[in-house]
């Protein structure tokens, strides 16, 4: 096939300091993206130069510092509501998509969900998007649903159609999984839990780094993502929900800063954003993000999805090409983010990332906090590598010469 890069990669990874070093000796090929994202300098030095220069507590005071302070945190807020099309209401800083779900869980499930309700959750979900429904169905008594999967890795449409006839009350779905790359329709799968009366928790932790994203069009109640996994700090994530139901949502944490008055008889709440945001939030991670938002929209979304396209039809033709080789999800790329798992004949998948570190390239191996779907395939564990828009074909070469070389190593 045409290796035609999309993007300048050997500019864009000159701007990343950590893609310069070598590990083992070897070039590193950093091909574990979906865990999390190397950093830009831009975005390392904007956190430098925010704790350098302007540091003090946001919203707090009134001196120099304290205004710069905020000006810069909420200047942040502004960047990440415009890349996803939300108002800055309706933009919550977290700690990260496992907190804004937990968010969800806590604020909107503890006072509307109820015995005998049902919450759709599908089999490709992430722990952090399972767990949390787990704990509220406990607390409440209302029972879990598992949209199951087709052959290819997708989800079982008819299934999720027969679920909405029950009339759910939560329908919370991945829009990309971090294990097969499925992408979903999340602007279709919302619509339809909508009519059937459900509100609708979107985790975006593998899709908001990699395409464009706008949640006025995917029409979901909740966004959940994190900043680490977009080029961002680690720390900082965000909830975006729409602001009719954060209005009429409880409170997650309390404290400092979401209040608007406390007395000894109780309190009253401040304005949205703040009032999911207790306590003193992490203003230098914010700013990272912004700047990571920034170097993003340098690039153009559709540029970045366009180019883990590429990238990723390329690995699936050289790994379909390989013999052994058992690759999970979509095989073609339009369907996929840029994850490809695979395991190679008995060889475990904690053998294969090490060996594969020898030569340089960083993947990831395990259950990638999806054990359901582990279960669901018959599969303790499975090699990952995913793609981000420093990843050239040449780390893919790099990736299948690695696994020549484990297929000589276990004598396969
Ligand atoms: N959802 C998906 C699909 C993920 O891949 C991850 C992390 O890998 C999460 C949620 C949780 O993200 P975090 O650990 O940043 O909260």
């Amino acid at each position: 096939m045409l290796r035609s890069e999309s993007l300048r990669v050997d500019e864009i990874r000159k701007d990343f300091p950590i893609l310069q070093r070598e590990v083992h000796g070897k070039r590193l090929v950093y091909l574990d993206n979906a865990a999390t994202t190397q950093r830009p300098k831009a975005v390392i030095d904007a956190t430098v130069e925010y704790y350098s220069q302007h540091n003090a507590n946001p919203h707090r005071g009134v001196h120099q510092l304290s205004l710069e302070a905020t000006e810069a945190f909420e200047g942040a807020r502004s960047k990440v509501a415009s890349f996803i099309n939300a108002s800055t209401e309706e933009t919550i800083f977290t700690r990260g998509a496992t907190e804004s779900l937990n968010l969800v869980r806590y604020g909107w499930g503890n006072s509307h969900v109820k015995t005998g309700d049902l919450i759709v959750l599908t089999m490709m979900e992430h722990h952090s998007n399972i767990v949390p429904w787990q704990l509220l169905a406990k607390q409440t008594g209302a029972r879990i649903e598992f949209v199951g999967l087709t052959k290819e890795g997708k989800l079982d449409e008819d299934h999720f159609e027969r679920l909405m006839g029950q009339s759910p009350s939560i329908v919370a779905f991945t829009h990309c999984s971090n294990v097969l790359g499925t992408i979903n329709d999340a602007a279709r799968l919302s619509a339809r839990a909508k009519r059937a009366g459900a509100i609708t928790v979107v985790d975006g932790a593998q899709s908001v780094p990699h395409m464009p994203t706008d949640v006025r069009a995917m029409g979901c109640d909740f966004l959940a993502f994190s900043g680490h996994k977009m080029l961002g700090p680690t720390g900082i994530g965000i909830l975006y929900g729409r602001r009719a139901i954060l209005e009429e949502m409880e409170p997650f944490q309390s404290g400092g800063d979401m209040i608007k008055q406390v007395h000894t008889t109780g309190a009253t709440w401040n304005d949205l954003p703040y009032k999911f945001e207790a306590g003193t939030q992490d203003s230098a991670g914010a700013v990272g993000l912004g700047a990571a938002v920034d170097y993003l929209n340098s690039i153009g979304m559709k540029r970045v999805r366009d180019h883990e396209m590429a990238l990723t039809a390329y690995a699936l033709e050289q790994m379909s090409k390989f013999p052994g080789i058992t690759v999970y999800g979509p095989m073609n790329a339009k369907d996929k983010g840029g994850v490809v798992s695979f395991n190679m004949g008995d060889i475990h998948p904690h053998d294969m990332a090490s060996l594969l570190d020898e030569e340089g390239v960083a993947i990831r191996s395990g259950h990638h906090c999806a054990q359901p779907l582990m279960e669901l395939l018959d599969v303790p564990a499975m090699s990952r590598a995913s793609f981000y828009i420093y990843n050239s074909f040449d780390d893919i070469d790099a990736l299948m010469q690695a696994l020549s070389k484990a297929r000589n190593v276990f004598c396969l």
